[in-house]
């Protein structure tokens, strides 16, 4: 609890980023502040430890879902793999195409990334809408995943992002 209060008290909030009438959530408050930081890095491992001991790979979102993918990784003694936006991987791909606001954009992995059955957590600094979190949970069903879980620093409960995925969601702190 002390250690949830002090994560939270270290996440900066900016009402009109990046449009009007937005209030952006920021983590980077948390992660330059080096207690936090190895706070939130523990929050996070013992509710996977605790939850899902049988995990065996953690899959980070584009891009700050990538400063929790390896942190979470070495700690549990796993690998870990990336999503990224289109054209940025090498090798065999395998993409879905997920809606945005305006248009669409495509999420990729290696198809090398995940091997058939392997137990998969998805990771993400915040969910919003659940539109890129749902299409993450799309390709890595593509690639054989099984998902036990995705787990996000922050939710934002009012845009009821949870009732779009069909895997559990586990989140650290609500607003
Ligand atoms: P969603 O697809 O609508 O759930 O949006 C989640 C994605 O957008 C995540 O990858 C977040 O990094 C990003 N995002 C949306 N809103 C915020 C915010 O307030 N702060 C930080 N990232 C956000």
């Amino acid at each position: 609890e002390e250690q949830l209060e002090y994560v939270k008290s270290h996440i900066s909030t900016y009402p009109d980023f990046p449009k009007k009438g937005i209030i952006f959530r920021d983590i980077f408050g948390a992660l330059t502040d080096g207690k936090a930081c190895r706070y939130l890095r523990d929050l996070l491992v013992q509710h996977i430890r605790s939850q899902h001991p049988d995990v065996e790979l953690i899959v980070g979102l584009d891009s700050r879902g990538f400063l929790l993918n390896l942190l979470l990784a070495t700690e549990l003694g796993i690998g870990c793999a990336p999503i990224r936006k289109k054209g940025k991987l090498a090798g065999e791909l395998v993409g879905v195409e997920y809606k945005l606001e305006y248009g669409s954009d495509i999420f990729e992995m290696q198809r090398s990334a995940i091997k058939p059955g392997q137990k998969v957590i998805i990771v993400d600094d915040l969910l919003a809408t659940g539109g890129s979190l749902a299409a993450a949970t799309q390709l890595v069903r593509k690639l054989g995943g099984v998902i036990l879980e995705s787990v996000v620093v922050i939710e934002l409960q009012e845009l009821q992002g949870r009732q779009k995925l069909d895997c559990n969601v586990h989140s650290l702190i609500q607003y």
